[in-house]
C-alpha cells in the first residue's frame, strides 16, 4: 500500500495538485486496502484521510493502516466530510477529484465546502492500478483458472433443454463452490439467434438443438475478476456459424499473438483481430473493441478497442474478444483473459477454444 500511496503522490506531482479525493470504489480498496463501499480517500502530499460513516469504522480500523480516520455522520454526508477534511492541506489547495465517480450533488457539495482550485483527474488515478503487481498476478491466475474450471463443470452438465437463465444461476453457483467471492459480472448465457445481441440477458428461453450458444462470465477473486468468453454448438450448428466461428477464432489467436509490452492496443491488438474479420467480409458484424484491462474491475484501463488504445506493458491483464453477429442468425464470440509479459501474451483463462459440442 505505501508504494501505491508513493505512485499517488507522484501523480499529485505530475498534476500540480496538492491532494485528490478518490472516491472510485476499485481505487479506494486499491489504494488503501478498505473493500467496502461508500467511502473517499483524501490523499494529500503527506496525509492520507480515510472518510466514511459509521458503519464502516470498524472495518476501516481492521483493513488500513496509515490513514487517519474522518468520521462521516451519514452516508449522504461523506462527500461534504471529504471536502471539509481536505483543508488540512490548506484552504487554497489544489485539490483533485474524479468526475466519473463523483455524483453531480456532490461536486457542488464539494465546491461550496473548497474554496481551492478543483480538477477532474479523470482516470488518472485508475490508471495507477493497470500494471499489476506480483501479488495481483497470483490472485488473478486462481480467477482465471477457477472460472475455467466453473465454465467446464456447467456445460458438463449439457445445454440443450435448459433454459439460458438457469445456466447463468449454474455459472454462479459454482463460483460459491469453488470459492471465489462471487462472479465478476452478471453472466451472459445467449442461444441461437440471441447470441446476435453482444450483451444480451439470459432469459427464459430454452436452448435448442443445433443452436450456438454464447457464454461469457468471469468469477471474482480476492476482489479481482476475471472474464471469458466461449461459444458453444449444442448439436451440429449451421454452415454459416461453423464458418464464422473459425474466423471468429482465427481473429482471437491473431489478437492474442499481437498482445505484448510495448504493443499498442488499438494499432496492434486491435487491428490485428479485426483484420482477419475484415477479410472474411464481417467486418459490418464486429460492432466492439478487441479488449479491455481487467483487474478490481472488470473494465479497466488499458484499452484495447478502435476507439480506446493504450501502450500495453508488461504486468497489465486484458482480455482479447472479438466476435461476429449476425441479427436473425446467432453470434459467436471468443475471449480470454491475458497477462501480457516483455515477450507476449500469457492466457490467465485456459479452456479450450475448439468448437465444442456441449448438446
Ligand atoms: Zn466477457
Ligand atoms: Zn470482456
Amino acid at each position: 500500500m505505501n508504494d501505491r500511496l508513493a505512485r499517488c503522490r507522484t501523480l499529485l506531482d505530475d498534476l500540480g495538485l496538492d491532494g485528490v479525493v478518490v472516491s472510485e470504489a476499485a481505487d479506494v480498496r486499491y489504494l488503501s486496502g478498505f473493500r467496502g463501499d461508500d467511502t473517499t480517500l483524501v490523499i494529500g502530499r503527506d496525509g492520507a484521510l480515510i472518510c466514511t460513516d459509521a458503519r464502516y469504522w470498524p472495518q476501516v480500523r481492521e483493513e488500513t493502516a496509515g490513514f487517519e480516520l474522518v468520521e462521516a455522520l451519514s452516508a449522504d454526508l461523506i462527500a461534504d466530510t471529504a471536502a471539509g477534511a481536505a483543508s488540512a492541506f490548506g484552504a487554497e489547495a489544489r485539490l483533485g477529484f474524479q468526475g466519473t465517480s463523483l455524483s453531480h450533488g456532490e461536486y457542488r457539495r464539494l465546491r461550496r465546502r473548497h474554496r481551492g482550485r478543483l480538477r477532474d483527474v479523470g482516470d488518472r488515478v485508475s490508471r495507477l492500478r493497470a500494471v499489476k503487481d506480483a501479488a495481483e498476478i497470483a490472485v488473478m491466475r486462481r480467477a482465471g483458472a477457477l472460472t475455467d474450471e466453473a465454465l467446464a463443470a456447467v456445460v458438463a452438465r449439457g445445454l440443450v433443454g435448459r433454459r439460458e437463465a438457469d445456466v447463468a444461476w449454474d455459472l454462479l453457483a459454482e463460483y460459491h463452490r469453488l470459492g471465489a467471492d462471487g462472479e465478476a459480472f452478471s453472466a451472459i448465457v445467449a442461444s441461437g439467434a440471441h447470441g446476435a445481441q453482444a450483451h444480451a440477458i439470459p432469459g427464459e428461453r430454452v436452448i435448442a438443438a443445433g443452436e450456438m450458444v454464447v457464454i461469457d462470465t468471469g468469477a471474482r477473486v480476492d476482489g479481482y475478476c476475471s472474464d471469458i468468453t466461449r461459444t458453444f454448438a449444442a448439436g451440429e450448428p449451421g454452415a454459416e456459424l461453423r464458418r464464422v466461428y473459425d474466423v471468429v477464432l482465427a481473429a482471437q489467436l491473431a489478437g492474442l499473438a499481437a498482445v505484448r509490452d510495448g504493443a499498442h492496443g488499438r494499432r496492434d491488438v486491435d487491428a490485428a483481430a479485426r483484420a482477419v474479420i475484415a477479410a472474411a467480409g464481417y467486418g459490418e458484424k464486429f460492432g466492439h473493441g478487441t479488449g479491455h484491462g481487467v483487474g478490481l474491475e472488470v473494465h479497466e484501463a488499458p484499452g484495447l478497442g478502435r476507439t480506446r488504445g493504450d501502450v500495453l506493458a508488461a504486468g497489465m491483464v486484458c482480455t482479447v474478444e472479438p466476435g461476429i453477429y449476425i441479427e436473425g442468425l446467432g453470434g459467436v464470440r471468443i475471449e480470454d483473459t491475458v497477462l501480457v509479459t516483455a515477450g507476449g501474451g500469457e492466457r490467465l483463462t485456459a479452456f479450450p477454444k475448439d468448437l465444442q459440442d456441449a448438446g
